[in-house]
């Protein structure tokens, strides 16, 4: 049987910030109060500001801080997020990992996990159609946080939110139908809470912008330890996203709001390259079926395949060396294309990959073939035959005859690792010579 596709990020559709400690507590009955009070205000807005109104006022309730985590995970136990769907046997996580997307010891979903309990002050339960808000007067943020998850109770009213989140496939999908989610509910939030920031502009480029957000997430205390190809996909929705509404609001007013949940972006890289969305570009991508595969050879079984995407693609130089990112970060960007990953593994635990990328043009595909071998060289703590001059591909070995191969033809790279010697090779070839879908 084929794997089943991935969807190994754990979604919480919460606002995520700083982690806050009230300072102090006022009485509960207050509190209650006072979120009612709060509730109420921000519905109005909303609805006016939305032009459409909620068909009932939407379930809030008070959590206690130090209760969050439990609250999240018991909430998480009952799937209390349509996308909460749980990677039991841990495919993805060894996929990605084989990659060098996630080092030996990370696990997304563990991390993801973590990273929701402390981060979230607030969600919206898909589920049971609840927001559940830690009230804190001294927070800022409060109103924000609350208007956030009102434009999710809204979003889901007018559009089933679990079949949306449950619609993608691809995991770099995924990213593009939360930011589409997200993104509205920071826009809308921000408008509407903190009309100052509204004033400004959406942004300027995005050169760089990956760069800039990984320096802005190491800011935040409970992500800094957090690796970059965790914490950049869980990112990206929020801080790309809200750009995206941003822009589409500029453009087509409300109307461009309403679309983004009926035509998501349909992956990481329309959020950096907007034209790409506005003009519903596909990436370039090859058939993925196995059976088009040349034969794996004996005792190899097909873990998965996956688009890794552009956002993934750009997490993994940070993850690795971090001078060599901002080398390429700064730059023009990746300049993706579009990518396939396919997977195998034998019983031992061992995995090999066949990896197949297109970028704009064959500058930048070189550019990331070089910096692939270098990124090899830094993951494998050795030395590897630097790569010549002129030379379009680049092959390795290992003392046990484990081979390493990199090759560069036009605007795409191919990338073959795992398998012994000459069955490496041969699989690039005939990887490289199949036909786009
Ligand atoms: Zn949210």
């Amino acid at each position: 049987m084929r794997p089943r596709p991935f969807f190994h990020l754990a979604v919480a559709l919460a606002l995520t910030g700083c982690l806050l400690v009230p300072r102090f507590q006022d009485s509960e009955e207050t509190e209650d109060r006072r979120l009612a009070r709060l509730s109420a205000e921000i519905q109005e807005d909303l609805e006016q500001f939305r032009g459409m109104r909620f068909g009932s006022p939407p379930k809030v309730e008070r959590i206690v801080a130090h209760k969050r985590c439990d609250e999240l995970d018991a909430a998480a136990k009952t799937g209390w997020v349509a996308s909460n769907i749980l990677d039991p046997s841990a495919t993805a996580d060894r996929m990605w990992r084989a990659a060098g997307l996630l080092k030996v010891t990370d696990s997304a979903t563990v991390q993801r996990k973590r990273l929701d309990c402390f981060a979230s002050r607030s969600i919206y339960q898909v589920n049971s159609k609840r927001i559940l808000v830690l009230m804190d007067s001294q927070h800022q943020d409060e109103r924000r946080v609350l208007t956030h998850e009102m434009v999710h109770a809204m979003q889901d009213q007018r559009t089933d939110l679990r079949a949306l989140l449950r619609s993608s496939r691809e995991s770099d999908a995924l990213i593009g139908v939360l930011a589409a989610i997200e993104g509205e509910a920071e826009f809308v939030s921000a408008r509407l809470a903190d009309p100052q920031k509204a004033k400004e502009s959406c942004g300027g480029s995005m050169s760089g912008a990956m760069w800039q957000l990984d320096k802005a997430l190491q800011k935040i205390p409970h992500l800094a330890e957090s690796p970059a190809t965790v914490s950049i996909p869980t990112y990206v929705p929020y801080v790309f996203g809200e750009r995206l509404a941003c822009r589409m609001f500029e453009r087509y007013g409300m109307a461009g709001l309403d679309s983004l949940l009926i035509r998501p972006p349909a992956g990481s890289w329309q959020l950096w390259h907007l034209d790409d969305y506005f003009e519903n570009r596909p990436p370039i991508d090859w058939d993925t079926a196995w059976s088009q595969l040349p034969k794996l050879p004996q005792g190899w079984l097909p873990l998965g395949q996956a688009r890794a995407g552009e956002a993934r693609l750009a997490g993994l130089p940070l993850s690795w060396d971090r001078k060599l990112a901002r080398k390429i970060l700064q730059g023009r960007g990746l300049a993706w294309r579009g990518d396939r990953l396919w997977v195998a593994g034998l019983d031992s635990g061992r995995t090999a990959l066949l990896w197949r990328l297109a970028f704009t043009d064959p500058a930048k595909a070189l550019s990331f073939g070089k910096t692939w071998w270098t990124l090899r060289e830094t993951r494998m703590g050795r030395k590897l035959p630097a790569w010549k001059k002129s030379a379009k591909s680049m092959f390795w070995r290992d003392s046990l005859r484990v081979a390493y191969t990199v090759r560069v033809e036009g605007s795409e790279v191919g990338i073959a690792e795992g398998f012994d010697s000459l069955t490496t090779v041969r699989m690039l070839a005939r990887t490289m010579a199949r036909a786009r879908r």
